[in-house]
């Protein structure tokens, strides 16, 4: 038996993605930076596949930047950011691609998390009217990667814009590209980073969007691809199966939040018929329906996700170090959590291609193993 239930770290490569990506590295290998018929043929791959990015979120086709990860499109947002100001107001629960390097551009004021997992928005207020003028950068993701909790970013971004008008705003929208509006999403920011990978596209690409495209500059120097901002030779046969998986993904919106829904409703009332005392960390009714955190009291995480790997099913938990050890989850602990429910809670993530079987079947071993875990007299 094997269950992937970890679609938050990764999905699998869409037919249609991987057709497209033989399809664009026979035909248009060329390089897309040279002169002759062979370059200019994926060159004009290359824009065409940009126009879809940029179209699928009303940005314009000169900022919209290819990249090699979303790691590196926030590094390129942050790092490369023209301002003079000094202070990064960022979400205490973002990505580390995004907490590590304001840290190392800006001083950084950390917004906490509420219980239910949305920033809070008292806390940001005092920050920005506190700092309002040295604010130049402000971050908040649209969806947390360990909660699915959707943050309030009209709200969040009303008051950035009100204290500190100057400040460039960031969306990390990784994980909001199958189940939210992407236009809507970017409506509140002038930067936003995605990531193919997580919406059944390839590894290897990041897309940052830029509102204004002078409001960056390079990281990476070399040849001045990207419009000057990300020099290297681009992946054409990545960048075009990212946009196949684009499209497929925009399709698919509302099939992909029922059947996701359905999925993870079913883990969930397995996991209650199991006996498993456990609780879902943040509000569901705020996530998307393909992230659940789930606390087990009593129950160490690396060992359930051990157990459950033994038993062929693959879940997470918080951010693994180098090591392959796990930090205790920051996002959580900044809701409010205690280090001890932390260590005790995991990750359980779905997709619209997760069987209810199957979800059932993780539940009951799921279950088992928190029953036993937390009750160590019974093992
Ligand atoms: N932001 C969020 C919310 C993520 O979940 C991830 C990946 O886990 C990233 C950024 C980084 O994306 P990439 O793997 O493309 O570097």
């Amino acid at each position: 038996m094997s269950i992937y239930l970890d679609y938050a770290a990764t999905t699998k490569m869409s037919d249609r993605a991987l057709e497209e990506y033989l399809r664009v590295q026979r035909r248009y290998f060329g390089n897309p930076n040279g002169q002759h018929h062979i370059s200019q043929n994926a060159k004009a791959v290359l824009e065409e596949k940009r126009e879809i990015f940029a179209k699928a979120v009303g940005a314009r086709v000169d900022g919209t930047i290819f990249t090699s990860s979303a790691t590196e499109a926030s590094n390129l947002a942050i790092k490369g950011l023209r301002t003079t100001r000094r202070v990064a107001v960022i979400s205490a629960q973002e990505h580390s691609c995004v907490l590590s390097p304001a840290s190392s551009s800006f001083e950084v004021e950390k917004v906490p998390g509420a219980v239910d997992g949305t920033i809070d928005l008292e806390a940001l207020e005092k920050i920005v009217r506190d700092q309002a003028t040295s604010v130049g950068l402000f971050a908040l993701m649209a969806v947390n990667n360990e909660t699915g909790v959707m943050q309030p970013l009209q709200e969040a971004t009303e008051i950035v814009r009100r204290y500190a008008p100057q400040a460039k705003i960031l969306i990390d929208a990784v994980q909001a590209v199958s189940y939210l509006d992407l236009s809507w999403l970017f409506s509140f920011g002038d930067m936003m980073v995605i990531s193919p990978h997580k919406f059944h596209g390839p590894k290897g690409v990041g897309v940052l969007y830029l509102k204004d495209p002078k409001s960056v500059s390079a990281i990476i120097e070399g040849g001045a691809q990207e419009f000057e901002k990300r020099s290297g030779t681009q992946d054409v046969a990545s960048i075009a199966a990212s946009a196949a998986a684009l499209i497929e993904a925009r399709e698919r919106v509302d099939e992909s939040w029922a059947k996701t829904t359905i999925a993870r409703d079913a883990f969930l009332k397995g996991l209650v018929d199991s006996g498993a005392e456990f609780r879902v960390n943040g509000d569901r009714t705020r996530a998307i329906p393909s992230i659940v955190n789930i606390y087990f009291p009593g129950v160490r995480n690396e060992e359930m996700i051990f157990l459950a790997d033994y038993e062929g099913i693959a879940i997470a938990a918080g951010a693994a170090c180098a090591s392959g050890a796990l930090k205790p989850s920051h996002v959580l602990l900044s809701m409010g959590m205690s280090k001890e429910e932390v260590r005790s809670s995991v990750r359980v993530s779905f997709d619209s291609e997760s069987l209810v079987s199957e979800v059932k079947e993780a539940a009951v071993t799921l279950g088992k193993i928190a029953v036993k875990l937390g009750n160590p007299s019974a093992l």
